[in-house]
This record gives C-alpha cells, structure tokens and sequence, in this order.
C-alpha cells in the first residue's frame, strides 16, 4: 500500500469533528487509524467542577457552555450518570461518553487551478469594495462589507474568493438560512466551474470529498473545525445568527485559529459595526448596482386586518392592491407576522386567483413555490420573514401585512423592502405597509432608507 492511511478517510475527516461511532466508514478502519495516530479523539463533553459542588460542562462539537442546554441522566452505556448536549442534538447525541474525532494526519491539499467563468463587470463601487476586502484578507484582519439590498454583494466576492482558490486555500461561504444556500449555489457553481463545491444545509445530500469552497448553513459549521482560510458570512445579522452566541462561536471554530471571518450584510447590528471597527475594516456601499435609489416605502393604514381575516373577509385595500398586481401580472410578495392568519387569508386570496400558494419555514412545498414564482406558474406567494433576504426576482411587488407587528424590526424591513427594484429592467416597484398602528421601527425603516439613497447620489 502507498499509503499509511486511507486517503478517503483523511478527505472525508480533515476540516471535521465528527462522531467517533458514526462516520461512513467501518469502525475497524478508523480505530486503525487512531491507534497509529492518524485520527485524535476529543472527549465529547468536557466537564470541570465548579463552585459549590455544580458542574461545568462543555460541549467539544458546537462549544456550548450554557449549563441550561445539558441534561445528565443515568447512562446504560457508561453506567454511571452521563451528560449530553441538547443544542447540538440534531446531529447526534454527544455525551459524556462519546469520541469526537478530528484529522491529525498530513492535511487536504487542494489545487491552485482554477476558472472564474463570471462575465460581468463590477461597477466602480463593487470594485473598490472587492479591492479593500483583499486588502483586509492580505492583512489577515477581518472584513465588513455593508451593502444595500441589491448592490450585487455576491460579485464583490468572487475575486477576492478567486484568490484565495490559485493559493490553494479552503474557503467557506456561510449564511444563517438555508434559502440564501440555495440561491448561492447555482451561482457559485457557474462563477468556479472547475472548483470542487459542496453546499450543505440540513437535507442536502452528503458528499465524502473535501470540497475546497464550502457553502454551508451557520449550523452545519457546527460539525468543522480549523478547516478554512477563510470565513464569509453573508447576511451576517439575519435570525438566529445574531441571536445565538454558540452559532457565532461555531463559525470561529471552523476557521483556522489565524484565519480572519468577514462578513458581507446589508443591516449589520450595532455590535458587529462596533466589533469590526476594532480589528477590522468596512466597506460601504449606498447605491445599488443600477444606480437607481433603494424603494421608500409607503404607508397604508389596515384597521383590524387580523379580525376581518379571522372572519373570513379579505380587507378590501388588500384585495384591490393584490387584484392590480394580478391585472398588471406584475409578481408579488405579501409578508405576514403569523403563520395561523397567513394560512386564514390563503383560501381568500385564492378566491382572487387560485395559483396564489403560501410558504413558512417548514412549509414542504416552500423550495418548489419559490422556483414556481420565480418560473411566473405563480402569480404571487403569502410567506412569514423566511423569504425577507436572498430572493431576487425581477419586477416583485411587495407588501407586509400587520407592519406594526414586532417581528417587523427596522433590519427586517429594510431586507423586505431591498426585494423590490433589484433587476435593472425593473429598478423600482412598490413597497408598501399595510399597518394597524406605525412603530418606530417603519420610520426608523423609511428614514435609513431615505438617508442612503440621499447619501449614496455623490459616491
Ligand atoms: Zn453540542
Ligand atoms: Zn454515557
């Protein structure tokens, strides 16, 4: 045999923490390979006494230390009590008595060629972005590019992740929602048609190679360690992200401890604008790819929509706004805050055009409604925020039902909005508030909006 090791073991392992009991190999083979010091086993729980006889107990997968997330019980296993980690359950169990795993062998190396098929052109400001990001990347700091909604933040991307590809670095491109993976795929695999690509979201199918560019839900990173040069994390403040401290340490994890994260948002939060202004360097861009301004949204007042729909009646504005988008079969998006009254309204819209079809995040249809808009065999979706950030598709119309409802904050509204007036052939479109009360949230919305667009005329 050539070599000491199997090479399928170490493509499969190199990057990843995994489960010692459940990889897809025979365990002979990897217990071989731990004996000859191929493989390194990690404790799966790390427990360390703390104060007054309580216990402290990490979880080596997703780093989780938050004492409320662990549950011991007696384990038949271990005889004895064990402990197990319940934020990373879903994949897989790991306890008090379970290996993790991770390469300790010679490590992956991926090839320097490499194409970049894509044929457009940057505009100036795209350009001067792509230019300070590989600047940043050069000098091993961390990157903010913070771009409105339809600046053609993708593109700013591609050479700078070109670069990194001709040195043979690994590069992962993560987001927090599997629909911004599944716009980027595509796209990504035409830019690099010569570059090994894995997407990865809960129910892609699973690949063993080592993919040199990885796309991958922020969860998914749960299962990588020190495997990248180089992290993107795109829509870097969209939910959970921002909301979940071990997603945000799991994304640390899996790049390579010197390897700086950058992040690519239209609404960075307040803390991450703080964070980066540190140790890193911003990039921003007020003006979308066209050149045309961002959408200001309108108001329209909706009294006691969500009474009117529980009793089975289409509030007559929402009903006349719908009709002339059919009449105009102009495509269309209406927000709701709550899936139960969505799927209330579904049958009443219908009665205006029976295609119209709602979606939500567990919807089982929602990827097959979404191509189907997108293809014009829908005239327009129902859907909750899932569908606020990474969709374009030219001439959308959009509305939000009940925007005085909390779930519609000022970052929410202004992705809502950023759908409208992306394409060049449809730069402008409506975008309209049916409320039952304003919030600070839609003028703190309309006021941003109205300041980048002014801002963004002389850049
Ligand atoms: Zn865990
Ligand atoms: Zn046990």
């Amino acid at each position: 045999m050539g070599q000491p090791f199997h090479a399928a073991v170490r493509d499969f392992l190199d990057g990843r923490i995994w489960l010692r009991r459940h990889t897809p190999f025979p365990q002979d083979i990897i217990d071989r390979h731990i004996r000859e010091g191929f493989i390194q086993t990690i404790a799966g729980i790390q427990t360390t006494n703390a104060m007054l006889n309580q216990k402290h107990h990490l979880c080596n997968r997703c780093e989780n230390n938050d004492p409320t997330r662990f549950t011991t019980f007696h384990c038949a296993k271990c005889e004895g009590p064990c402990t197990y980690c319940r934020k990373c359950l879903k994949m897989g169990r790991v306890s008090t008595c379970t290996d993790l795993i991770v390469w300790h062998g010679d490590p992956v190396s991926f090839p320097i060629k490499h194409s970049l098929a894509w044929q457009g052109t940057l505009t100036p400001h795209q350009q001067r972005a792509a230019d300070e990001l590989t600047d940043s990347m050069d000098k091993g700091r961390p990157h903010l590019i913070h771009a409105v909604c339809g600046s053609g933040k993708t593109e700013i991307l591609f050479q700078p992740i070109y670069q990194l590809l001709l040195a043979g670095k690994r590069v992962c491109l993560a987001a927090p929602r599997v629909d911004v993976i599944l716009e980027l795929e595509p796209r990504l695999k035409a830019a690099f048609p010569d570059t090994s690509i894995e997407a990865l979201y809960g129910g892609a199918d699973k690949t063993l190679q080592a993919a040199q560019l990885v796309l991958a839900t922020t969860h998914q990173l749960y299962r990588f360690r020190h495997a990248f040069d180089a992290v993107f994390v795109d829509e870097a403040d969209a939910f959970p992200y921002t909301a979940d401290e071990t997603l945000r340490k799991a994304v640390r994890k899996a790049a390579k401890p010197i390897a700086p994260v950058h992040y690519v948002t239209a609404t960075p939060s307040e803390e991450l604008l703080a964070t980066i202004k540190k140790t890193g360097s911003i990039s921003t861009i007020n003006r979308r790819y066209h050149g045309y301004p961002l959408p200001v949204p309108r108001y329209e007042p909706l009294w006691k929509y969500e009474k009117q729909i529980r009793k089975g009646k289409l509030p007559q504005k929402l009903a006349d706004w719908t009709t002339a988008r059919l009449q105009k079969r102009e495509p269309f998006l209406v927000f709701f805050h709550h899936i139960g009254l969505m799927e209330q309204a579904e049958p009443l819209f219908q009665a205006l055009d029976s295609r119209i079809r709602s979606v939500h995040a567990a919807h089982p249809d929602r990827k097959e409604h979404v191509q189907a808009l997108r293809k014009e065999q829908l005239p327009g979706l129902l859907t909750t925020t899932i569908l606020e950030r990474g969709i374009t598709i030219p001439n959308i119309q959009v509305a939000v039902v009940g925007a005085e409802q909390k779930i519609f904050d000022k970052g929410a509204l202004i992705q809502i909005g950023g759908r409208v007036g992306r394409s060049v052939n449809f730069p402008a479109g409506d975008f309209v508030l049916f409320y039952n009360g304003i919030t600070y949230a839609m003028d703190d919305a309309k006021r941003e909006i109205e300041r980048l667009n002014k801002g963004g005329a002389g850049q």
